[in-house]
Order: structure tokens, then C-alpha cells, then sequence
């Protein structure tokens, strides 16, 4: 589609855009030239924004509803790392002549999908046609309790560190969808890929780790790459076991496959599982938080002393794993 095959960047925004700000009156349906937003005056904004471009933070096959779904789904694990509650977000768009009305639909339909499933509502954007690649940006805001938001500077040594979920299925989930693994089961093929494609983020219990835990991050880059990066801001070292390390069954048949995969499972990105650090004493409250949210809660290790700022990975014998890449380098 071209700027001059549809019926102006107005039409477009009234057609596809507009019925998702409905339940935000501030959005004028998206006619005025900005949103008008209330805030409660006892909470703080949390704001963050990531930008996806085809060919590199998604494949260019993928469909428009995966690509609605990871673009707002990883701003939410964001705001989830911050503890914040949903509230509204806006959506820039480069499009290229490759979108079609029947992309923009899919797009628009699992947006409308997504805000029902998580509480957010679009309330403005910008549209914008570009000879490519295909280019999205959200802008994603919450709200938390004025001076409770979570995060990555707080964690103290001695404390355990949790993960949420299960870690490596994204980055084994890419490397099913560009077929570079490819003896698995289709059971476990199928559910990697869904993982790669379809982040689940956290926000349920996110939220109610406020008061609770002491740093937390979202684990976007790679388990070991965001733990030091709670490390670095902490100025505190960290020691965790890869036995301890949550694997759901199909990564565990990865691992079956070929044990080397190890390296993707604590180095891959692509989780948007939560890591947060909290000390020993409120161990018991944060089980309970598991049945509560439905959302699988791990320790796999320990904060320390050390001035290095670094993560150690032991194995089953207390012996050093050394990584061959860190984490996710965006540049
Ligand atoms: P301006 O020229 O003032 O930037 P636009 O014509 O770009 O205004 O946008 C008109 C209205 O439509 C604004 O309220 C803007 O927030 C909204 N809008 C434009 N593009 C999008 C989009 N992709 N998603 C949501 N709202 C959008
Ligand atoms: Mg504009």
C-alpha cells in the first residue's frame, strides 16, 4: 500500500485506531493534536519506549498480529520490571508499501486483543509512510504508588535472586524459527516459537513485588546480561547455579539435543520473565505470590560482595561456566 492508495493518514487513523482509544475519554478518539491524560495525584508516571524494525527485532515474514502482540508486550514487561500498573500508550508507525489494509486489520486486531487482556488503551501516535524497513514505536505509560517503583539499584548482599517463569525458551524459540534447531518434537518446535514470538509479560506479579523485593529488572537482553545490569547499578556481585535455572520441557529437550544450548538459555534475549533480588526474610511471602498470579517464581542464587560488579554461573559440581556472549548487543 502507498501513501496515495489509502485515503489519507486521517482516514487511516479513524478506521484502525481510533476504536482503540474509546475507553480513554482524554484521547478525543484520536481528532485533537494531543491526549489529555488524569493522573492520580498520590501515583507517578512510568514511562518507556522501544522501537522495532523489521529485519532486525522481527522476523520479516511474521504476522501482524505477532508483531502487534511483541511490540506492546515488551513495552508491558517493562513496566512490569517497574512495578507499574498499565495505563496507556501511544504508536508511531513507519509503514512501508508492503502493508496492506488487511495487515493494518490483523495489527489493529491484536492490539484491540491485547489492551482487553492487560488494561492499556491507545491515546495517540503518529503515521508516517517510509520506502523501509517496516518501522513501530510504542510508548508505553503506568502508574505506581508515589516512590515505590521497582528498581535495578536497590538489591543488597545477601539477597536471593528470583526469576519468574521459565528462562531460554526466546532466544530457543528463534533459533527454532530461523530453523536452525530442528530435531525437535513439533510439540516442543511449536511451543519455543510461541515464546519467541508471543512474550508474556509479568505485570500481574510485578506489581505486587512492590515493597517486597529490593531490584528487579526485565530479563530482555538475557538472563546473565540483566542480572549484572542490577549488579552494575546495585555495585554488588551475584553467584547463581544453572541446576536452579527454570526450563520448561522444551527447552530441556534442547538441552537433551545438544547440552551446549546451555550458552543461548543464560545468554539469549527474547525472555520478558522478571529478575528481582529480595532478602531471605520474605522468602514465604513471595511463594505465596505463585498461586496467587499464576506465574511460576524461582531462586537461582544468591547476591554477593564482590566489587566486580560480575555474575558467576556455577554448575551441578560448583564449577565456573564461562559464557562465550554475554547478552543481547543492541549496537
Ligand atoms: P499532528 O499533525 O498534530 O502530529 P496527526 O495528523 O499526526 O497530528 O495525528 C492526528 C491524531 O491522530 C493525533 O491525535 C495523533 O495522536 C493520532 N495518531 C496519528 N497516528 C496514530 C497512530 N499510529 N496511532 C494512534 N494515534 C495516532
Ligand atoms: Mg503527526
Amino acid at each position: 500500500m502507498t501513501k496515495n492508495e489509502i485515503s489519507g493518514e486521517f482516514d487511516l487513523i479513524h478506521t484502525y485506531f481510533a476504536p482503540l482509544s474509546k475507553l480513554e475519554g482524554g484521547a478525543f478518539e484520536l481528532t485533537d493534536d494531543a491526549a489529555v491524560l488524569k493522573i492520580d495525584p498520590a501515583r507517578e508516571l512510568v514511562v518507556t519506549t522501544d522501537t522495532i524494525v523489521a529485519g532486525v527485532h522481527f522476523l520479516e515474514e511474521t504476522s501482524p498480529d505477532a508483531i502487534a502482540a511483541k511490540l506492546l508486550r515488551i513495552s508491558l514487561s517493562d513496566l512490569a520490571a517497574m512495578g507499574a500498573t498499565p495505563h496507556a500508550y501511544t504508536l508511531s508507525l513507519a509503514l512501508t508499501d508492503a502493508v496492506t489494509e488487511e495487515w493494518l486489520q490483523g495489527f489493529s486486531d491484536a492490539l484491540a486483543r491485547d489492551q482487553d487482556e492487560y488494561g492499556i488503551t491507545l491515546v495517540g501516535g503518529d503515521t508516517v509512510f517510509s520506502p523501509g524497513p517496516l518501522t513501530l514505536t510504542l510508548t508505553a505509560m503506568g502508574t505506581v504508588p508515589a516512590g515505590k517503583a521497582l528498581r535495578r539499584n536497590g538489591a543488597k548482599v545477601g539477597d536471593d535472586i528470583y526469576v519468574t517463569g521459565t528462562i531460554g525458551d526466546g532466544a530457543l524459540g528463534l533459533l527454532v524459527a530461523q530453523s536452525e534447531i530442528t530435531e525437535l518434537l513439533k510439540v516442543d518446535a511449536d511451543y519455543l516459537a510461541d515464546r519467541y514470538e508471543y512474550p508474556q509479560p509479568r505485570g500481574e506479579l510485578g506489581e505486587r513485588l512492590i515493597d517486597i523485593v529490593h531490584a528487579a529488572a526485565d530479563i530482555s537482553d538475557g538472563l546473565v546480561a540483566d542480572l549484572a545490569h542490577i549488579c552494575q547499578q546495585s555495585k554488588v556481585s551475584a553467584v547463581i547455579q544453572s541446576t536452579l535455572i527454570p526450563l520448561s520441557d522444551a527447552a530441556t529437550s534442547v538441552l537433551d539435543l545438544d547440552s551446549s544450548y546451555l550458552q543461548q538459555i543464560l545468554s539469549g534475549g527474547d525472555d520478558y520473565e522478571l529478575i528481582f533480588t529480595a532478602s531471605q526474610a520474605v522468602a514465604d511471602e513471595l511463594k505465596k505470590l505463585s498461586p496467587k498470579t499464576g506465574i511460576q517464581v524461582t531462586r537461582i542464587g544468591v547476591i554477593t560482595a564482590g566489587t566486580d560488579e560480575a555474575v558467576q554461573i556455577e554448575d551441578g559440581n560448583g564449577d565456573a561456566i564461562t559464557l562465550q556472549q554475554k547478552g543481547y548487543r543492541h549496537f
